[in-house]
């Protein structure tokens, strides 16, 4: 087997529902039913065939909601990609700020993406809104996952929405 290429980390500073890859991955909370924040700017620009699929989830295999760490695929509706990859991030707070379930949730994106054959994926800093992990800290942990996570994806966009959360990933790609 071939072993495949060092995955390339790229940063932007934008919006992530504007970008154009095989999947954007969503920071996304357990019910899967939308929330605020680039969970309910993916599902407004994505429009309501992406809540449907989530809905489905919730009617066969995520009953209970999809657990913290974890992460799912669904169609991408109207945005430029292929797919939307749902992942829930932890409650820096709750979670006691372990940095594992963090980390799970960037690992399985992208396992998930594997098994998709996505060759580009674009990331949001996960749990740095309303569930309130310090910038820096997340930063670190999403771009060392990341580069020592096995995958086929060829291209991990990091899709930064401000100054602070751009120049937090800049410093940690260094
Ligand atoms: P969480 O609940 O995981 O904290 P949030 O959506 O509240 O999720 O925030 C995660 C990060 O996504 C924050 O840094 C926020 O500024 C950013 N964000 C919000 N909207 C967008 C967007 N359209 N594109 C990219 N990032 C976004």
């Amino acid at each position: 087997m071939r072993t495949p290429a060092p995955v390339t980390v790229t940063l932007v500073r934008g919006d992530i529902t504007l970008q154009s890859v095989d999947a954007i991955v969503n920071a996304a909370n357990s019910s899967l039913l939308g929330g605020g924040g680039v969970d309910g700017a993916i599902h407004r620009r994505g429009g309501p065939e992406i809540l449907a699929a989530c809905r489905e989830l919730r009617a066969s295999q995520y009953g209970k909601g999809l657990p913290t760490g974890q992460a799912v695929a669904t169609t991408a509706g109207k945005l430029d990609a292929r797919w939307v990859i749902h992942t829930v991030g932890p409650i820096y707070q709750v979670s006691g700020n372990d940095p594992s379930l963090l980390a799970s949730c960037y690992r399985e994106s992208l396992r998930v993406a594997d098994e998709l054959g996505a060759r580009t994926v674009a990331f949001p800093a996960i749990s740095t809104g309303v569930y309130r992990w310090p910038m820096d800290d997340a930063a670190r942990i999403a771009v060392e996952t990341v580069r020592n996570t096995p995958t086929a994806v060829e291209e991990v966009r990091f899709v930064l929405f401000d100054d602070r959360a751009y120049e937090a990933f800049v410093r940690q790609l260094g």
